[in-house]
């Protein structure tokens, strides 16, 4: 029961939802997923974003600050989508922190598939990193903790230095330097290595030349993670299918990708109610963005287990969502 196109649309080629989702073929034992980047200021967060796409991490979007997930960069090489989100707030000393705030730090990091703790390597362990470790330890995620600016420690220094990262927590730990490139490679390839198998969630060349696309695919995600709570996996993902300058307003066609049938049913409601609020949440999410009227048209397209097996669940030590 998808929505018939809106006049909008008429007299133009109407996508093919299967060709208008812009997703290559991936090889398959291609992994996908979300990493949250955790880290106090000053540790080298934009450094290591910058160092490892360079200049394409060109979004910075104005859903900045009202979302608990900020998505950072999208890295994609032969083997792997990492799409990279930043957890606001999250890494703040305990009293700072108030009971909606640690909720909302608990949510961000249940919605990633793996973490990436990144700390100043080049100082010990200090003790305002215990929080973040007890909060991070509360999850059934996977952490990996990556010691940056490796250049300017002592090699005599360095074991010890490890060491009091190792004390915290038993998680695997990768020197690098994200000033000069050293180790990015290889923790690229760890953090891909705890990703689900799975296809790109977004175009493999997202984030280089179609920013506008990628954003407005983000507010469509947000607004069906936040209407659907643990029913619909964040796993969603969400094509742009086609964007029509139609005059003053901007006419899109977007496509939610699920897995089920059921996710699909959730998505559209009763009477196509869900599907009006979604689509009604990110439309004004995109006015306010694109500083104009929008147009926005969703839909569900059911990919039967497009994102992860069961039992990759299970290894990582997930409920069933
Ligand atoms: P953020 O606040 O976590 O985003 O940190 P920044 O990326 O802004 O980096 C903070 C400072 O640390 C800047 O002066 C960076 O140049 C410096 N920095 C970041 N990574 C490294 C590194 O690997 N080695 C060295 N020596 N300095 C770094
Ligand atoms: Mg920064």
């Amino acid at each position: 029961m998808e929505p018939s196109h809106p006049p909008a649309f008429q007299g133009l080629p109407i996508p093919d939802p299967a060709a208008a989702i812009r997703m290559p073929e991936p090889p398959e034992d291609f992994r996908s997923g979300f990493v949250a980047l955790i880290g106090r200021p000053n540790v080298g967060k934009s450094t290591l974003l910058n160092q490892l796409v360079g200049e394409k991490v060109a979004i910075t979007s104005p859903v900045a600050q009202t979302t608990r997930n900020r998505l950072r960069a999208i890295l994609t090489t032969p083997t792997a989508q990492l799409v990279l989100l930043d957890t606001p707030g999250i890494h703040k000393p305990h009293h700072l922190l108030g009971e909606r705030l640690v909720q909302s730090a608990r949510g961000a990091i249940g919605e990633v598939d793996v973490v990436l703790l990144l700390v100043d390597g080049s100082e010990p362990a200090g003790r305002g990193d215990g929080f973040i470790v007890e909060l991070l330890r509360q999850r059934q995620v996977p952490v990996h903790v990556a010691l940056n600016k490796n250049d300017l420690v002592d090699p005599d220094q360095a074991g010890a230095l490890a060491q009091s990262y190792r004390d915290l927590a038993d998680w695997p730990l990768h020197p690098v330097s994200a000033l000069q490139g050293d180790g990015t490679a290889e923790l690229v390839e760890a953090l891909a290595a705890d990703l689900p198998l799975g296809p790109h969630l977004y175009p493999a060349d997202a984030v280089s030349d179609q920013p506008e696309e990628l954003l407005m695919a983000e507010l469509i995600r947000e607004q069906v993670l936040s209407h659907t709570r643990e029913e619909v996996p964040h796993s969603v993902a969400v094509s742009i299918d086609r964007v029509v300058d139609d005059g003053p307003r901007t006419a899109i066609l977007a496509t939610v990708l699920v897995e089920r049938a059921s996710q699909k049913g959730i998505l559209i409601g009763k009477g196509g109610s869900m599907l009006r609020t979604i689509g009604q949440g990110a439309r004004l999410q995109m006015e306010k963005v694109f500083s104009g009227p929008v147009y926005l048209e969703l839909f569900i397209k059911v990919v039967p287990g497009w994102r992860r097996s069961a039992a990759r669940l299970a290894e990582l030590g997930y409920r069933g969502d």
